[in-house]
């Protein structure tokens, strides 16, 4: 079945078309066919980006630059490119049979993917309050597509549904309770369709199923989070009730006591929305480095003596290890790290630092191996290491393809 995978975004719409089917997901053999992105949507300077087979071996990269305003607009452009650059394998746009979207909030409702009837899209309109800067450009994205592509079966697959597992003592703040009861303040948890994905892949590696682990999971990105997995469910993770807690982040600060927070606001000229941009877009590595938030060029800098790039690598370095420590604790001992994300998957420096700090908790890098494993399923670990730690590449779209699918055929969601 030819599944559209769409990620709708404030100025950036992302897609895929995965070919799946049971047989296919058994084997592990879903083709990826195509991916279309929108940069730069609602200004005149907008560009469509088409990565197809193209007929000589490889890939072809295709850039077409036109306005697009409108979701509807970007849909229509998403279709039309998977229409002409992939004429062997869809005929019509009916070929598509299913979408399925990656909604940031689910809320406690939605504790797994599901077919998008429409009183799940009235309860999912119900959460843009939870994840205003999300969910509004997710639901345009399902608004569009449903209106273009009418005959598909539409899935949402929401980023905090894996952590919906959580129990109550790593889900709640210490606030009043009040404010669980009133607002539903808490924990919820992000990038739960790649820890997902993680640990499935993991575990499916090494022939067993995802309840025969213990595993921390370390989606390292301009995002990051940890997540603590226990026999395949999420019984903590670093984000919070926003994508803010936890770790330090390309540009969000990560843990930080509240009342330093309200000291910037009576110090510093900025409102609370200034403060909300400070928190999420100058902080983090940029924050502390001054220079940038991507870890390629903090290394860079790190490497020709800059020290705040250094001390920024330092404090990520350290947040992340002192997390995995206390996953460890929450797991009573866990069976193996995993590292995927932009930086996990393609930082060897990065994950040693992380690592170097836990010789004491039996982890020991094989430095030829972590050189080696970049963006590939790699163990990075000694044979000695009582913990084994291995990279690997998180792929969100095919677990999202794969939940529209089993959605849309009835099958159960493992
Ligand atoms: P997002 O969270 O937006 O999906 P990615 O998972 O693509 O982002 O991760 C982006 C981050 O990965 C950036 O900080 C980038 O510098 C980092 N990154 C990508 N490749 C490398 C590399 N070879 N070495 C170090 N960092 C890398």
């Amino acid at each position: 079945m030819k599944i559209l995978v769409l990620n709708f975004g404030s100025s950036t719409a992302k897609s895929q078309l995965i070919d799946t089917d049971p047989e296919l997901i058994a084997r592990n053999n879903d083709r990826l066919l195509a991916k279309v992105t929108v940069d730069r949507m609602g200004t005149p300077y907008s560009v469509v980006n088409v990565q197809a087979p193209g007929k000589t071996p490889g890939k072809k990269r295709i850039k077409i630059s036109k306005p697009i305003y409108k979701a509807e607009d970007a849909v229509q452009a998403i279709t039309d490119a998977y229409l002409s650059y992939l004429p062997d394998e869809l005929r019509g746009p009916e070929d598509i049979e299913g979408i399925g979207h990656r909604v940031v909030h689910g809320g406690e409702r939605f504790q797994t993917s599901t077919i998008m009837t429409e009183e799940v899209v009235d309860d999912i309109e119900e959460t843009v309050d939870l994840a205003p800067l999300h969910n509004p450009h997710n639901l345009k994205g399902y608004y569009a597509a449903k209106a273009l592509l009418p005959h598909a079966r539409h899935v949402a697959v929401f980023d905090t549904s894996f952590h919906q597992s959580m129990p109550p003592h790593a889900y709640l703040y210490g606030l009043p309770y009040l404010y669980y009861e009133r607002y539903r303040i808490r924990r919820y948890g992000f990038h739960g369709t790649s820890h997902r994905y993680i640990s499935y892949r993991y575990a499916r590696i090494h022939g067993q199923t995802r309840e025969a682990y213990k595993l921390i999971t370390c989606h390292l990105g301009n995002g990051c989070s940890l997540c603590a997995v226990d026999q395949g469910r999420s019984i903590d993770t670093s984000m919070g009730f926003t994508p803010l807690e936890g770790l330090l982040m390309g540009t969000r600060c990560g843990d930080v006591d509240p009342m330093a927070v309200f000291y910037v606001l009576a110090h510093e000229e900025v409102d609370a929305q200034g403060l909300e941009s400070l928190l999420n877009r100058m902080s983090g590595l940029y924050g502390v480095s001054g220079i940038s938030s991507d870890m390629r060029i903090l290394l860079e800098e790190m490497a020709k003596g800059s020290g705040r790039a250094k001390l920024a690598i330092d404090m990520f370095c350290y947040r992340a290890r002192k997390y995995i420590g206390s996953y460890m604790a929450a797991l009573n001992g866990c069976d193996a790290i995993l590292f995927g994300g932009g930086i996990g998957e393609n930082s060897p420096p990065v994950r040693q630092m992380i690592c170097d700090g836990l010789k004491g908790l039996g982890v020991e890098i094989d430095a030829e191996r972590n050189a080696n494993a970049i963006g590939i399923e790699a163990q990075i670990s000694t044979e000695n290491s009582r913990t084994p730690v291995w990279v690997i590449p998180t792929n969100e779209e095919l677990l999202i393809a794969r939940d529209t699918l089993r959605c849309i055929l009835g099958l159960p969601l493992p």
